[in-house]
């Protein structure tokens, strides 16, 4: 660490953002207009540090669940309705049909429980699906293609949790304005759910009721603004500051962080080489991320042309959040934010490919990213307490709860990760070399090109996309041996580094043009040939369909990673 930098991490005061977790622990912000007012508490707070603050008004699309029940007879079971699902005030009465999905508890992916084979198996149409899990965009979306008329998903637990059911990302184009499942769900607790299983079996009939607000809304995107002293490329760090109800853990904790990150990167701005960007969004909850892919669409154009990397900040700073793994980056960003957490905090990462969720808004703008759960807490005190999975908080199951109170953030654990994300901006705002290790991506690249072809066998070929990879590792590794004796201009080399970030990043996380975005389901790693996995299982007449596609999508690959191998072999020359 350098002696700026120590300085840095010695200015960090806790007063002001730990009042802000406090004041939001009293406040919802799940309606429009509390999360504006919300913005104003923060908005208050930057001025009086005297930093200027923007106050976007974003126009976007949000479904916001209200009250949400299930009757049968005289007994009604609360719950929670997803946001994104269909309004059925009045209810939608059907017999029960339970189609088996069982608890991905320590699962890689909690979300993704939806068993289409059991679901194939079972006639659901017109029926109210019961089913485990989440009530989640895989879960609902097919049940409803299926027929069912409603979904009732049974939560794992004592409570149940608030989410969202759409896989469309942000406010949905025209061309996804019906992309939304068309039915009403509701989330359950376990007890109720086994009781309304229990009913399924014996083939009764509920009311699923739910209220559900729908509509665009202005709402506020505070953005502080810092300019570098030398390049107009500046850093993005960003949280959404919207919640369900309180939401202390997720995502009070990040907002704060994002406060205290603008306090003491304003109070340095003469030391920065680039700029910072700092952002909270509205719209994450009940918009799937609506207020940054907002700020993707207005300023994708200059984001393109200058964001040197995406920060993202969501659920820092919970109690028991000891360790930082499952931490979420693209993967020429890992080596950079290992060095940051053990600088910062002399702790390793474990990092794993970034999710398509959170507010990653930005990867078919090809921009590399870090972060998004930060801190978590040990497998071993997870079991311990009888945890779930669940999608922040630090694996507190309090998550997405009426529970996801004071009591859930912890304020020295929150200092420890706000000195993580003071770090990581600052040296990447003031790094002489961006810090982009792309010799990681295209290791990633190989592997799963290696795992792909082991799974297509004789039934597609993905030599020409490997020979690609292997050439871009041959020069990328040349360009490293010169960036360490510091032999390349700067400005020529950051260049090149995030021209590779706007073509490598897409090819590896999306499937839709630079400008589109892709839904929140699971990306799997070079996706335009990921179907290669799938050949041996289908018969000769489908896979002749799906080897076309694969040609087209190894065209892709080909073609994206030799002009990346041209981009740097003009740098070397
Ligand atoms: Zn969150």
């Amino acid at each position: 660490m350098t002696d700026a930098e120590r300085r840095l991490l010695d200015a960090i005061d806790m007063t002001v953002p730990w009042e802000l977790v406090e004041t939001f622990a009293q406040h919802p912000r799940v309606h429009p207009r509390d999360v504006n007012a919300a913005a104003e508490m923060i908005a208050e707070r930057l001025r009086a540090h005297g930093i200027p603050v923007l106050m976007h008004e974003a126009s976007i699309f949000l479904t916001i669940p209200h009250h949400a029940e299930v009757r049968a007879g005289d007994v009604t079971f609360g719950g929670k309705a997803p946001a994104g699902c269909a309004d059925a005030k009045d209810g939608v009465t059907a017999p029960l049909v339970y189609v088996p999905a069982g608890f991905a508890i320590g699962s890689e992916d909690v979300f993704d429980t939806f068993d289409a084979k059991a679901a194939a198996r079972t006639d659901v149409t017109g029926k109210i699906a019961i089913t485990e899990g989440f009530a989640s965009p895989a879960t609902v979306t097919n049940l409803a293609r299926l027929g069912a008329a409603a979904v009732i998903a049974i939560n794992p637990g004592a409570d149940s949790h608030w989410g969202t059911c759409t896989s469309v990302w942000g406010t949905p184009g025209h061309d996804e304005r019906n992309g939304a499942p068309n039915i009403p769900a509701i989330n359950v607790n376990r007890p109720d759910g086994d009781t309304l299983k229990a009913m399924a079996e014996r083939g009764e009939s509920v009311t699923v009721a739910v209220t559900m607000e729908s509509g665009w809304f202005k709402s506020i995107v505070p953005e502080v603004r810092i300019d570098g002293k030398d390049s107009d490329d500046f850093v993005l760090v960003h949280g959404h500051y919207d919640s369900w109800d309180v939401g202390v853990g997720d995502n009070a904790t990040g907002d704060a962080t994002l406060l205290e990150l603008a306090r003491l990167l304003h109070a340095r701005k003469d030391e920065l080489t680039r700029g910072v960007r700092i952002a909270w969004w509205p719209g994450h909850s009940t918009g799937r991320y609506a207020g940054s892919t907002w700020y993707a669409d207005t300023f994708a154009v200059d984001l393109v042309e200058h964001c040197v990397a995406q920060v993202n900040c969501d659920s820092p700073g919970c109690r028991w959040a000891t360790e930082y793994k499952d931490v979420s980056l693209t993967a020429e960003t890992e080596r950079f934010a290992a060095s940051i957490i053990e600088d910062a905090v002399g702790q390793p990462l474990f990092a794993e490919r970034a999710h398509q969720a959170g507010d990653y808004s930005f990867n078919n703008l090809g921009l590399s990213g870090y972060f998004m759960l930060l801190s978590t807490m040990p497998d071993d005190v997870r079991e311990e307490k009888g945890y779930y999975g669940v999608g922040g908080c630090g694996g507190n199951i309090a998550w997405h709860t009426e529970h996801d109170t004071l009591e859930v953030a912890d304020r020295e654990i929150l200092e420890k990760d706000v000195r993580i994300y003071a770090l990581a901006a600052y040296r990447n705002a003031t790094a002489r070399y961006l810090p982009l290790d792309f010799r990681d991506a295209v290791q990633g690249h190989l592997a799963t090109l290696d795992r792909y072809q082991q799974a297509a066998g004789s039934h597609f070929d993905l030599t020409p996309a490997k020979e690609a990879a292997q050439g871009l590792k041959e020069s990328l590794d040349q360009l490293a041996v010169k960036l360490e004796a510091g032999t390349v201009d700067p400005d020529v080399a950051n260049a090149l580094l995030k021209k590779l970030s706007r073509e490598l990043v897409p090819l590896d996380y999306t499937t839709r043009p630079r400008f589109d975005h892709d839904p929140a389901l699971t990306i799997p790693p070079l996706p335009d040939v990921a179907d290669a996995d799938k050949l041996a299982d289908m018969d000769e007449h489908e896979r002749a369909f799906a080897v076309t596609s694969l040609v087209r999508g190894r065209n892709r690959i080909v073609a994206t990673l030799r002009a990346a191998r041209n981009a740097v072999a003009d740098v070397l020359s």
